[in-house]
C-alpha cells in the first residue's frame, strides 16, 4: 500500500503519459493535482476488438478503469466546458459509467471566458509562444486565484453566489479587454454559458481533500499524477520560461491537501536525453546532426507539429530535481531512442564564462545561457533494444549508460522504457509492491 507522486523531471513531455499509464494499474485511485487542460494522454484502448482513441486533458487516463477512482484536486483549474466535453466523449465510448468514478474537488478555480480571452489576447501581443499553449487560459486563472479573485466550482453550483461572484469580477477584465481591443463579455451570457454547465458537473463535485485523506488512512494505493516538469515550476523552474503551477512534488501536497509525511514515494521521470519546448535556456541542446537524430527518432514534435530542441541528457538538472523533489526512484524513458549513436554524453556539470564550475543549473535565464555544459562521454550501442525486458539484456553500453546515472543520481531507477508501446518496458522496481 502506498502513495506516490510520479512528477517529469525535466522540461515536461518526458513520456509521463505512458509511466502514469502503466503505474495505474496498480492504483487505486489516481489524482491530478496541478496545472489544467494543458496536460495531455492519447490513449488507444481496445474497445470491442477494435482500437480506439481517446484524448484527455483534464480526467486521468485512470478513468478507463471502471474500478478506480479518478480526483482532480482543488490545486487545478478547471475549464467546464472542456470537462464536459472530455465527460461526454468517455461516456459515448462506454467509459465512466459510474459517477463516484470521478471526484472533483468543489474548491478547484474555474476557468472563466474572460481567462482564455486575455490568454489569447496576451500571446498575440507578446507574440511569445508561452508555455500553457494557445488561449487555455490556465495562467490568467492561476493569477486570479492568487488574486483573490477566483471562482469555484462550489461557486457554479449556487446561481445567487455565481451571480455576486461574476458581478464583482467582471468589469475589471472587461476593461482589461477593451485595453487589448477586444469586445466586453456580456454579463447576462457569461452567467448562462456557466450555469449551463452547472447540472452536468454537479454530480462529480464533493470534498475531493477529504476522500483523498481518508483513502490514504485506509491504506489504498495512491498515485498522485503531475503534469508538465520540474523546470517548468513556478517558484522553482527557469522562471520567467515557466507554467503557472507547481510541478514539483510539494505541488501534491499543497494542490490535493496531503501532508509530506503521507507521501511515500516520488518517481522523477526523465528521457535518456533531453528537449525543450519553446524559449528558455537549454545548456545540453544540440543544434546538429545528433540533435536531428533524436528528434527524429524520438518524435519530438509538438501536436502543433512544431519541432522540440533535443540534446544530451543533463544530469545537473535532474540533481536539482532530484534534491527539490526527493525522488525515491526514476523512471527513464526512451532509451530506445540513443541507439545508433557512437557515443553517448551526459552533462554532469557546468562551467560558466569565467572558468567556474557548478554540479546544478543556476535558475536566473540569463546566466544559465552562457553555462557550458561539462560532458562525461560514454561508449553507444548500436543494438534494437526495444525487445528487451530485463534489465540484463541490455547491451553493456546501456547498462553503463544507466548505472552512470544511477550513480551520479544517487537515485535507484525503478523503470525503463524501450519504446512507446506498454509491453515495452522493464520494470526494475514496482512501486506499489
Ligand atoms: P508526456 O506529455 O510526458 O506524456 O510526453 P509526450 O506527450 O511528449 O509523450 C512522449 C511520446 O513518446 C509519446 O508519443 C509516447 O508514445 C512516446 N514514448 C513514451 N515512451 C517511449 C519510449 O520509451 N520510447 C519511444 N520511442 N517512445 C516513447
Amino acid at each position: 500500500m502506498a502513495a506516490n507522486v510520479i512528477i517529469g523531471a525535466q522540461w515536461g513531455d518526458e513520456g509521463k503519459g505512458k509511466v502514469v499509464d502503466l503505474y495505474t494499474e496498480f492504483a487505486d485511485i489516481v489524482v491530478r493535482f496541478q496545472g489544467g487542460n494543458n496536460a495531455g494522454h492519447t490513449l488507444v484502448v481496445q474497445k470491442d476488438g477494435v482500437p480506439q482513441k481517446t484524448v484527455l486533458h483534464l480526467i486521468p487516463s485512470g478513468i478507463l478503469h471502471s474500478d478506480k477512482t479518478c480526483v482532480i484536486a482543488h490545486g487545478v483549474v478547471v475549464d467546464p466546458e472542456i470537462l464536459i466535453q472530455e465527460i461526454d466523449a468517455l461516456r459515448l465510448r462506454g467509459y465512466l459509467e459510474r459517477d463516484e468514478q470521478l471526484l472533483i474537488a468543489e474548491d478547484a478555480s474555474i476557468i472563466m471566458p474572460y481567462h482564455r480571452v486575455l490568454d489569447t489576447l496576451r500571446e498575440a501581443a507578446t507574440g511569445e509562444e508561452q508555455m500553457d499553449s494557445v488561449g487555455r487560459g490556465i495562467g490568467p486563472c492561476y493569477e486570479d486565484k492568487v488574486g483573490r479573485r477566483s471562482i469555484f466550482v462550489r461557486d457554479l453550483l449556487d446561481e445567487a453566489r455565481l451571480v455576486e461572484r461574476v458581478r464583482a469580477t467582471l468589469p475589471e477584465k472587461n476593461a482589461l479587454l477593451q485595453w487589448y481591443g477586444h469586445a466586453p463579455l456580456d454579463f447576462n451570457q457569461v452567467i448562462d454559458d456557466l450555469l449551463d454547465c452547472a447540472p452536468r458537473i454537479a454530480p462529480f463535485v464533493g470534498n475531493a481533500n477529504r476522500f483523498v485523506h481518508e483513502a490514504i488512512s485506509r491504506g489504498r494505493n495512491i498515485l498522485f499524477e503531475g503534469a508538465q516538469g520540474t523546470m517548468l515550476d513556478v517558484s522553482l523552474g527557469t522562471y520567467p520560461f515557466v507554467t503557472a503551477s507547481h510541478t514539483t512534488s510539494a505541488g501534491a501536497c499543497v494542490g490535493a491537501g496531503v501532508a509530506p509525511a503521507r507521501i511515500d514515494g516520488t518517481i522523477g521521470i526523465t528521457k535518456a536525453y533531453c528537449s525543450r519546448v519553446g524559449a528558455g535556456p537549454f545548456p545540453t541542446g544540440l543544434d546538429d546532426e545528433i540533435g536531428q537524430h533524436l528528434r527524429d527518432s524520438g518524435k519530438e514534435y509538438s501536436s502543433t507539429g512544431r519541432a522540440r530542441r533535443c540534446g544530451w541528457i543533463d544530469v545537473a538538472a535532474l540533481r536539482y530535481a532530484a534534491r527539490v523533489n526527493g525522488f525515491t526512484g526514476l523512471a527513464v524513458t526512451k532509451l530506445d531512442v540513443l541507439s545508433g549513436l557512437d557515443n553517448v554524453k551526459i552533462c554532469v556539470g557546468y562551467r560558466d564564462p569565467g572558468g567556474n564550475e557548478y554540479s546544478e543549473p543556476i535558475l536566473d535565464p540569463e546566466v544559465l545561457a552562457t553555462f557550458e555544459p561539462i560532458y562525461e562521454v560514454l561508449p553507444g550501442w548500436r543494438e534494437d533494444i526495444s525487445d528487451v525486458r530485463v534489465l540484463e539484456e541490455l547491451p553493456a553500453a546501456a547498462r553503463h549508460f544507466l548505472s552512470c546515472l544511477q550513480t551520479l543520481l544517487e537515485v535507484p531507477i525503478a523503470l525503463v522504457s524501450v519504446g512507446p508501446k506498454r509491453s515495452e518496458t522493464i520494470v526494475v522496481q514496482n512501486i506499489y509492491r
